[in-house]
Order: structure tokens, then C-alpha cells, then sequence
């Protein structure tokens, strides 16, 4: 087997309204609205990125935008939930700022560790877990969460699917994950070194019905290859173990593989490199239409028929001491 993936690279949903999507992740959770691209299969509808600073691997939430599909519940052979990773001390933080935004979040423990459940604006299931780590994060310095309390990328994602057996199977014995615990119903596996961004967790429910593609739902996780050959050994040995692979795609930000492993959850092993400062450099990145060359030359009829987008300039977060004066009034 090759060496493992590093961890996720990105994770792509479906929106049905792209303003109210920008600003949700944007004002309320603090990610940076780094890419502003049409999707290259349906190139009239957009490819919303949002991340941390630079748009590093492992940080950058994506959305298309599709608002002629019906809204349905993640249902099986789906991610049923996203989760970033935040610092354990930022854990009440967020439980004031999403409740004071009108977020209805909910505080649990998991491999004794804390999360917060909560969902966005199109009811995509999202959760903050108190387990972080800064050393592949680029924090953004104009956003709207002081450092200290912000998203630091992904920390891991739930898959659902009907049996957890041939799931399990793939992701032990052929790409390379292992089984590190289990708990309520749940088992959770990690990739390459482990830890926040390197976690998936199985679901197994037999009774959930098969998801569709629909606003509200995740369209797929891509994880990490940190170069071409890796991509490119992948490939070869996914199609050993008998996954239908595509050819690698150009992505323009990564070079892509898609697949889907036996619960029927759609996966991509996108490439490190070029990244999103390929067309605009990282001080302005999210501040124009970007396209692939293969449309550059419908630039306008696209731009055109595709709805405007605001991007908020949110307020910056609020000094220390007021911080310090919400927390005691909880
Ligand atoms: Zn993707």
C-alpha cells in the first residue's frame, strides 16, 4: 500500500442559497472566503471555498451552489457530519456566538472530548470539536473570531452508511487507516499521523435511508496527496483492491481522483499542490471571479447569469476584557 493520506484536504456540500451561505461561514464561523469559481462540471452554478487564511490543505469548507435541487437529510452512503477543529478553551466561546447568532447548538462528549453540534443555515450538521492543533493553520488576521477562539481547520468527518463491515474493511486494509476506538455506536479510525484532520468516524445504521444528492448534504470528502506519485499510487492500488477510480483531474487549486468506497460516500484524493494562490496572491484571494482557462472565454455569459454575492467585511472580534465579561454572565 502507499503511504497513507496526511489527512482531509477538503470537504465540498451543497448550498441552495450562496449569500446566505457566504455569510454564515464567513460572519458567524470565521472561515475566510478564499475562492470565488463557477464548478467545472456545471459551469453556470458557483464554487464557493472558504478556509483559513491561505487556503491550506485541511482547512477549506467548499460549496456548490445549487438552488434548483430539493433540500433532503443526509441519509446513508453520505458524510452526515463536519466537523472543524477549535482549541478546548474556545469551547464555551462558541457555544455564546452561536447562540447569540441564532444557532441552536448543543454540547456533548466524545473520546472524552467536547463537541458542539450545531447546523447551518441550509441544516448541513456541523460540529466544533475542543481538539486542535496549529501547526498546519494560517489564521486570518482581519476575521471576525479572535485567534485564540478560532477554527483551525478540520478536525474529522462522520460518515453514514448501512453496514459498517465492508466500510471498515476498505478503510483498514486498503487505505490505510486504522481503527483507534470505538464508542456509542461509532467507530473511529485515523489516517497518516492522526489526530485533528486525520480522524473519520463510521455510523453504521442499517434502517437510514440512502441519501441523495440534494441541498443540505455533503457532496464529498477529499483527502490529502502530498504529491502527483502519491496521487498516482493511490490510484493504482484502489483499482487493485477493486474501486472504480476516474482518470486524475485537473482541478486547477489540485489534481483530483474521485471514487466511492463501499458505503457508497463519494471520496476524492486531491494534491497539495499548486494551491489557491495560483491566480490571485493570498492578500486578495475570494475577490474575483476566478475560472479555469477552458471557460475564460465564456467569462461574461457566465458571470452574467450567475447571482451576485456580497462578501461581508465582519466586524473584528471583541477586545479580551469584554470576552472575559461574557463568559462570567453565562
Ligand atoms: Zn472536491
Amino acid at each position: 500500500m502507499p503511504a497513507s493520506v496526511p489527512g482531509i484536504h477538503h470537504v465540498t456540500c451543497i448550498t441552495g442559497d450562496v449569500q446566505r451561505n457566504v455569510d454564515f461561514y464567513v460572519t458567524v464561523l470565521g472561515l475566510r472566503f478564499i475562492k470565488k469559481t463557477v464548478n467545472f462540471d456545471v459551469p453556470d452554478t458557483y464554487h464557493l471555498y472558504f478556509a483559513d487564511y491561505l487556503g491550506t490543505p485541511g482547512t477549506a469548507m467548499t460549496f456548490f451552489g445549487w438552488p434548483h435541487l430539493p433540500w433532503r437529510a443526509q441519509g446513508a452512503g453520505q458524510v452526515a457530519a463536519v466537523s472543524f477543529a477549535i482549541p478546548s478553551a474556545a469551547i464555551d466561546f462558541w457555544l455564546a456566538r452561536l447562540r447569540e447568532n441564532g444557532v441552536e447548538a448543543i454540547q456533548s462528549t466524545r473520546f472524552d472530548t467536547d463537541v458542539v453540534t450545531f447546523r447551518d443555515p441550509d441544516q448541513l450538521r456541523l460540529e466544533l470539536v475542543g481538539q486542535a492543533s496549529d501547526e498546519r493553520w494560517a489564521p486570518w488576521p482581519e476575521g471576525p473570531v479572535a485567534t485564540e477562539n478560532a477554527i483551525r481547520g478540520f478536525h474529522s468527518v462522520t460518515l453514514l452508511v448501512n453496514e459498517e463491515g465492508p466500510s471498515a474493511r476498505f478503510l483498514t486494509e486498503n487505505f490505510g487507516f486504522r481503527e483507534v476506538g470505538r464508542e456509542a455506536g461509532r467507530v473511529r479510525f485515523q489516517t497518516g499521523e492522526g489526530g485533528p484532520s486525520a480522524v473519520l468516524e463510521l455510523v453504521a445504521d442499517p434502517d437510514a435511508p440512502k441519501g441523495e444528492e440534494a441541498i443540505g448534504t455533503v457532496h464529498h470528502v477529499a483527502w490529502r496527496a502530498s504529491a502527483d506519485d502519491h496521487e498516482l499510487a493511490w490510484r493504482e492500488a484502489l483499482v487493485g483492491a477493486g474501486r472504480q477510480v476516474t482518470p486524475v483531474i485537473n482541478r486547477k487549486y489540485f489534481r483530483s481522483i474521485y471514487f466511492r468506497e463501499p458505503g457508497g460516500v463519494l471520496f476524492e484524493i486531491a494534491t497539495d499542490q499548486p494551491g489557491f494562490t495560483v491566480d490571485e496572491p493570498a492578500e486578495s484571494l475570494g475577490s474575483a471571479l476566478q475560472l479555469p482557462p477552458q471557460y475564460e472565454g465564456r467569462r461574461e455569459t457566465l458571470k452574467f447569469n450567475l447571482p451576485p454575492i456580497v462578501v461581508p467585511t465582519p466586524a473584528a472580534p471583541a477586545a479580551p476584557k469584554a470576552m472575559e465579561g461574557m463568559k462570567e454572565s453565562r
